[in-house]
């Protein structure tokens, strides 16, 4: 698919014509990573986080935030948990959080590995090659390192680099691929500044960096962070000024009569869009429906997803007393539901799509093909 393809569809404002984005979308993933729907539990193990991005309610100076750390017994006792309800895979997700030290983690994984079937993904954040080679040595499997927007500019000013950092979420991602990881990245969806050129670079981006997982949500709002208050703005604009939050669809999708150049709308639609052009774009990805899409349409937000490329779905297993504590974003979905209750409904409504519930680790087709492959071959560097 062209660029100026990807462009048009985002910018693409009929019913009838994104009925045949979703339709093509949906015979892709179904051709080539089948009707299966894979769970993965996701574990929240720690909300503490020395970063300062201005969108997420971790960030360090959010002083309002509790702070939680799981034990390594809490997290063995989720991973059981998903073990036993037949997931294949638990994601353990947290902070930038210093306490989760190389050889904490490691052990971690390492007696999940050696108690379990599951296959382990992180998503621990930048972390140094070498703790990413001991994590990978203990067994971790996957590492998920969303890179947020591909306009550098942009990403500069919403997620300040460490004072001394010189490796930056790009310069990770072959580093992952290289120790053998699953490697999956995304982004959010309608961050203040974000043009329609913006996301089309970073479909196409999917694409160069022929990713394993792709996770895409909307971004929402915290009123803890920069980008959250009605002083947060247009962060590519300079000065912090203007609405927080992106404005609505169709509107300004025409801002100078330029084409590409609106802001890009936080919105349920603009994230199925993309959903759709990364699965187009990465037809052997695994694509989550992911909780923030839940959070804009509880009712239908997670099977729309997987109506239109998505393949994965990743139930919250964090202890309900940490859950809401793991506040990336306000009212996030299914902070109250048990994982009983979840766990049912979820089953029930992905076969009501007339979708299978995954058996197994489900392992990236993508990743497979890659092993299969000749390195001298491979398709990137
Ligand atoms: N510390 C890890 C995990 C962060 S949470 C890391 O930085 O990789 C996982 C994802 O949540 C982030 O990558 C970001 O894309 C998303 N996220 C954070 N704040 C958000 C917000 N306000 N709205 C929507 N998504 C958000």
């Amino acid at each position: 698919m062209q660029r100026h393809e990807i462009l048009n569809w985002l910018r693409e404002p009929d019913d009838h014509r994104l009925a045949a984005l979703w339709r093509q979308a949906d015979e892709v993933r179904r051709r080539h990573v089948g009707d299966a729907v894979y769970l993965r539990g996701l574990i929240e193990i720690s909300n503490h986080c020395r970063r300062q991005c201005w969108y997420c309610g971790l960030r360090a100076p959010n002083t309002r935030l509790p702070r939680y750390r799981l034990t390594t017994e809490e997290i063995l006792g989720c991973a059981r948990q998903a073990a036993a309800r037949g997931y294949g895979t638990v994601v353990l997700q947290a902070g930038e959080d210093p306490a989760l030290t190389r050889e904490r983690i490691a052990d971690v994984v390492r007696r999940i590995k050696a108690e379990t079937p599951l296959a382990v993904t992180l998503s621990l954040g930048e972390q140094s090659y070498e703790t990413l080679t001991a994590w990978r040595e203990a067994g971790a499997d996957r590492y998920l390192l969303r890179f947020e927007t591909s306009n550098a500019a942009l990403l500069a000013r919403i997620h300040p680099p460490l004072a001394g950092q010189t490796r930056d979420r790009l310069a990770i991602l072959p580093e992952l691929r290289a120790l053998g990881y699953e490697v999956g990245s995304g982004v959010m969806v309608g961050i203040p500044g974000q043009t329609y050129a913006d996301l089309a670079d970073d479909v196409a981006l999917f694409r160069e960096l022929d990713l394993d997982m792709i996770g895409v949500g909307p971004f929402l709002p915290h009123p803890d962070t920069p980008l959250g208050t009605a002083a947060g703005g247009n962060p590519a604009n300079g000065e912090a000024t203007g609405p927080g939050t992106a404005p609505d669809e169709h509107e300004t999708g025409r801002h100078n009569g330029q084409p590409g150049q609106g802001q890009v709308p936080a919105t349920e639609l603009m994230t199925y869009k993309v959903i759709a052009l990364a699965r187009l774009a990465c037809p052997r990805a695994n694509i989550p429906s992911t909780t923030a899409l839940a959070t804009l349409n509880r009712a239908q937000g997670r099977e729309l997803g997987l109506s239109r490329g998505a393949n994965i779905v990743m139930p919250n297993l964090t202890p309900p007393e940490y859950r809401r504590l793991y506040e990336i974003y306000p009212a996030k979905a299914c902070l109250t539901e048990t994982v009983e209750q979840f766990h049912a409904a979820l089953t029930a409504r992905i076969l009501s799509l007339g979708r299978t519930i995954g058996v197994g680790p489900g392992g990236s087709p993508n990743w497979r093909d890659r092993q299969l492959r000749p390195a001298a071959g491979s398709d990137h560097g």
